[in-house]
């Protein structure tokens, strides 16, 4: 019953083939069967998701059920939700509840979605793989020795698994069309300030976008439908019109422009995606696309530039985790004893010291941290994980002065060409197709400690982000090693239309 469409959920219901309390109960006993090794769901609350399914019964039996009912739906950890745990998978913000929905869940309720539940992620979005996480990793339904990709992995993974049929992301380098890809589902990134970020917590917040999942392209774009539009809330929300995205997926459009940038099919391409992906395209040819050769001569910049424009943001971000305001505080009687014994100790080296040393000790005594600056150091040493403090240290670095020219100010002209190259771009074409991936999900611990590869992930998917731009992964193939990858169509600014048909596109061949 998950792997029903969101319409089809409706009509069954309708007709009386279906309750929806039926098809809510199928996804709690796939996720009681499955969740223990797939680690997609965090929280369930099926309690009230059952009593909402029964009021959506009613509603749909009397006419009067917004668009949204039919839809079982997950959300990714980092998206507030009033009184369920908000944790972004950190032990930061371990036990904290939120007091507020976020705009796309206040939206998503209004027009009937239900919701079962949370869904894992790497820590505050920072990875690709949710490996990085205060739950343990995600696994890939395809093979659970592979990972799902992130930083959204449970939204993908609980789709591919047949747990609900849409969910939400959010993508700030690619974390919602980089596990869609590996999971082998449809994930759409939004175009910049499309969908309000009211109540997404922040991690980049000039690239992070909300996004759905889902297993198909319609239901993708009912998501979008509903939760997109301008919010008085995020001031960067759009006034632009929501398009009518359902009806343009059930009537696609055949003859379209797309672009081929020779740059996202070059060194580092799993051949076999390479091949897969042209015969693709050679089929939508057939049908009465146009293949355009273009170039986007930015590219090779782009994952510098983010690695540097996002950990800056982050670090401004994430400097309110502080033990004070939200989730985890140090054990402030232990710390102060600590703090105390030190001083202690320096005093007396003091006293046994003399001449330079004596100075330097006492230089080092008035260094010491005050209480206060103890306590949020310590909370956040406790609090965050590794990665997430590498990109802190990152970001800090960075923006320094003496080095906020050469790096930060640097990656931010960087970032207006790379713009500029898709304004160009779409000057010719309607979408511009990519690989969304380089490869196929990899075995779970493979990349963990390098970090370096592990950013290289994101290569195909960063630019939209760093362009603000919309991309959506739709499933292309399944490579001979029996994992799944997707093709990606990027498109302008609000142009969400045009990838979304692109993408029925695809699904069409299949
Ligand atoms: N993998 C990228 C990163 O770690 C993108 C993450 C995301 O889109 N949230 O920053």
């Amino acid at each position: 019953m998950t792997t029903l469409s969101i319409a089809e959920v409706r009509a069954k219901v309708l007709s009386g083939e279906l309750k929806l309390r039926d098809v809510v109960e199928a996804s709690r006993q796939k996720i009681d069967a499955q969740n223990v090794e797939i680690n997609a769901f965090v929280y369930t609350d099926f309690e009230l998701a059952l009593k909402q399914a029964d009021e959506v019964q009613e509603k749909i039996m009397s006419g009067t059920a917004g668009k949204m009912a039919g839809a079982v739906m997950g959300i990714k950890d980092v998206i507030c939700e009033r009184e369920k745990p908000t944790t972004c998978a950190s032990d930061i913000l371990a036990g904290f509840e939120s007091v507020y929905d976020a705009t796309v869940i206040e939206r998503l309720k209004a027009e009937d979605a239900v919701i079962v539940g949370r869904l894992n992620m790497d820590e505050f979005a920072m990875g690709s793989t949710t490996e990085y996480s205060r739950y343990g990793a995600s696994k890939n339904p395809r093979n659970t020795r592979k990972v799902t990709g992130g930083s959204s992995g449970g939204s993908a993974a609980a789709i591919a698994a047949d747990m609900v049929n849409a969910s939400l992301g959010s993508d700030t380098g690619g974390s919602i069309r980089q596990p869609a890809s590996y999971c082998g589902v449809v994930g759409l990134k939004p175009t910049y300030g499309r969908v309000s970020r009211y109540g997404l917590v922040a991690y980049a917040s000039s690239f992070d976008s909300i996004g759905p999942f889902a297993h198909n392209v319609e239901d993708a774009a009912r998501v979008l439908e509903v939760i997109a539009g301008f919010d008085e809330m995020d001031n960067t929300s759009s006034r632009e019109p929501v398009g009518n995205y359902v009806e343009t997926v059930q009537n696609p459009t055949k003859n379209i422009r797309i672009g081929v940038p020779e740059e996202f099919f070059g060194e580092g391409l799993d051949p076999e995606i390479k091949e897969g992906i042209e015969a693709t395209l050679k089929k939508l040819e057939d049908d009465g696309a146009e293949l355009v050769p273009i170039h986007l001569p930015h590219t090779k910049y782009g994952i510098a530039t983010y690695y540097i424009l996002a950990t800056a943001e982050a670090s401004s971000n994430l400097a309110r985790f502080d033990g004070i305001r939200y989730g985890h505080r140090t054990d402030k009687d232990a710390m102060l004893d600590e703090l105390k014994a030190e001083e202690e100790d320096l005093k007396k080296a003091i006293k046994a010291a003399d001449g330079a040393e004596k100075k330097e000790l006492q230089a080092e005594l008035e260094r010491m941290d005050s209480a206060l600056v103890r306590l949020y150091k310590k909370s956040r040493t406790e609090g965050f994980g590794m990665e997430v403090k590498r990109r802190i240290m990152l970001g800090t670095y960075v923006l320094s002065a003496g080095y906020y020219d050469a790096y930060y100010g640097k990656a931010q002209r960087v970032r207006r060409l790379i713009k500029q190259d898709y304004t160009d771009a779409f000057k010719e074409v309607d979408v511009i197709v990519t690989p969304t991936a380089p490869t196929t999900a990899f075995d779970i611990g493979s990349e963990i400690d390098d970090p370096l590869q592990m950013y290289l992930n994101d290569v195909y998917t960063i630019s939209a982000n760093l362009a603000g731009i919309c991309g959506v992964s739709v499933p292309a193939g399944t490579h001979s090693n029996g994992m799944p990858y997707g093709i990606q169509f990027m498109g302008d600014t609000f142009q969400e239309s045009k990838i979304l048909n692109a993408a029925r596109l695809v699904e069409m061949l299949d």
